[in-house]
């Protein structure tokens, strides 16, 4: 009788010879501002089918049998699997998939990018590049129709530069969307055009760019696994287990079930679905929550629907971020929302009413109050732990942290965006005082998540706790509010412990304690004493999901 195999008393997996940063809190802990976890010296950590069974200092050597893998960590620093509490992986692992054009130094290198793909890509399909940017070129000049003819008039082809407002197309995709000289300006957008007024391959903004959308061929469900499979190589590198993948459509997510089933998916994703206002007005989507067959925590411990994604405005550097008052910047404005007031709060109740958790993408003042105004009608309907959250809430007003505290509203924010953007400088005195006040949420309660927003900006999680405790602004030197810098502890607590809340995972997983899914990453840098710069600098040498090795620094070993 083969018991052995059935249930056995010894370890799947240990990790010993480490210092432990268990971040072990609880989040009523953290609302608290308590910082100061477990670190255990000389320490192991020992899994078993994928959870954590034992971590202490004085490793049991009962736990090691014949089929034990024991790793030595050579006196390495073992944390919590990083969680990312707001990204857009998937279609980050799109672009990956792409051209990456944003190595182009010259047009000649942005034309030999793209000839290379076009080489391997048979006639007739489509070639796709990203993050084109003439401004780091020599010669500082868009690239036209003319030059991506150079790499085929028999591929169909489209190019977005890096700010996503501006796209070139080629002769094909002129003719195949059917553009010619008589063709209007759409409302908000402008088709590029030459001397003669013919489209010379530029389109600009989303309503002109949309003039070629409905002749890209929809994605397959292979090219989105294979999205979500280098966004994966990606994520494991940057020490990431767990991330809320935002924007998704239900094919996308489809796709992530799919990766799953296939064993392919090396990070748990929770699920955003996008209420897409260019796929339907509001009723649309009201009877589209009402329909929906599954609700927030359906899935399983990989795959799992987190709530739905409102984009409720832009952002304020461009004046599209919805503020209670005109711009200093830009007067002549103070934003707007995307939907109504009415319609967001008649979305929340709705959400709430099937059980759905909700996240809001605010950046201003005022689309906040309006945010946190649906989340407190949204349990007037249902007073369950939905956990309805903020993205962003890039300028706070004081007033409005009573009653965050009161509902437990939490943020998912975005610190590298600050520092490799530098929009706090952008905004004029008044909201630079008020942007992206970190501490002023924690020490009122609130919990802070931490996150990237990748495609926007990397996703690196130690750039992000470097932004966060220097809150130096790379684009322009300066170190705004430094009265709002984080500690080391707060900074990695934002990406372990308090992003697990958001998924409703704080249970399972952000901390390194029995029971918990064995989610860690081992790096080779102490970041609770080191300099910034040193945790800026990290290096991931493994990190573990599950139980499992999915990521590996080369040269180790
Ligand atoms: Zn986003």
């Amino acid at each position: 009788m083969k018991m052995k195999k059935l249930w056995s008393p010894t370890a799947d997996l240990i990790v010993k010879n480490i210092t432990v940063y268990t971040v072990d809190l609880t989040i009523d802990e953290i609302r608290k501002g308590k910082t100061d976890f477990s670190i255990i010296e000389n320490g192991y950590v020992a899994s078993k089918d994928g959870k954590t069974i034992a971590v202490g200092s004085e490793l049991d050597e009962k736990l090691i049998g014949p089929d034990t893998e024991v790793i030595d960590g050579k006196g390495n620093i073992l944390i919590p699997g990083l969680i990312d509490s707001h990204i857009h992986a998937m279609f980050a692992g799109l672009e990956l998939v792409n051209v990456n054009l944003k190595g182009a130094k010259t047009k000649i290198e942005f034309i030999e990018l793209l000839k290379a793909k076009a080489a391997v890509t048979p006639k007739g399909e489509w070639i796709t590049g990203n993050e084109w940017n003439e401004l780091v070129w020599d010669i500082k000049e868009a690239p036209t129709k003319d030059d991506l003819d150079k790499v085929s008039t028999e591929h169909p082809i489209v190019c977005s530069r890096l700010c996503h407002h501006v796209c070139v197309i080629n002769s094909k995709v002129i003719e195949l969307a059917g553009l010619t000289k008589d063709s209007p300006d759409p409302d908000g957008g402008i088709i590029g055009r030459d001397q003669d007024g013919n489209p010379n391959g530029l389109l600009y903004e989303s309503s002109a760019i949309g003039l070629i959308e409905n002749i890209i061929p929809e994605l397959t469900e292979e090219q989105r696994i294979e999205g979500i499979v280098e966004m994966g190589k990606i994520l494991n590198e940057s020490g990431i287990t767990s991330c809320i993948d935002a924007n998704l459509a239900i094919d996308d997510m489809k796709a992530y079930l799919q990766a799953d089933k296939n064993q392919k998916l090396t990070y748990r994703a929770n699920m955003m679905f996008y209420l897409d206002k260019n796929s339907g007005d509001i009723p649309y989507h009201l009877n589209k929550i009402k329909e929906m067959p599954a609700v927030t925590g359906f899935g399983n411990d990989m795959v799992k629907l987190n709530g739905i994604k409102i984009l409720f405005d832009g952002i304020p550097a461009t004046g599209t971020a919805a503020m209670r008052k005109p711009y200093e910047h830009i007067p002549e404005t103070s934003g707007y929302t995307t939907i109504t007031a009415a319609e967001m709060i008649d979305v929340a109740k709705m959400a709430a009413k099937y059980n759905w958790q909700i996240g809001v993408h605010s950046c201003g003042d005022k689309s906040a109050d309006i945010a946190i105004e649906s989340f407190v009608e949204a349990y007037k309907v249902n007073n369950n732990d939905a956990r309805h959250y903020i993205i962003h809430h890039a300028v706070m007003q004081p007033d409005q942290l009573p009653i965050m505290k009161a509902y437990n509203i939490p943020i998912t924010v975005q610190p590298t965006i600050n520092s490799l953007m530098g929009e706090q400088g952008l905004i004029g005195k008044e909201l630079a005082e008020r942007y992206m006040q970190y501490k002023t949420f924690m020490d009122a309660g609130i919990l802070v998540g931490g996150s990237s927003d990748c495609p926007v900006i990397s996703c690196n999680p130690f750039l992000g706790m470097y932004s966060a405790i220097t809150r130096l602004s790379v684009a322009d030197g300066v170190v705004w509010s430094p009265e709002q810098v984080l500690t080391a502890a707060q900074a990695l607590i934002m990406w372990t412990k308090s992003s697990a809340y958001f998924s409703h995972d704080d249970d399972k997983m952000g901390s390194i304690e029995v029971g918990n899914y064995s989610d860690y990453v081992l790096i080779d840098t102490p970041i609770l004493t080191a300099t910034p710069e040193k945790i800026r600098d990290t290096t991931v040498l493994k990190t573990i999901l599950n139980g499992k090795v999915v990521y590996q620094v080369p040269d180790q070993k």
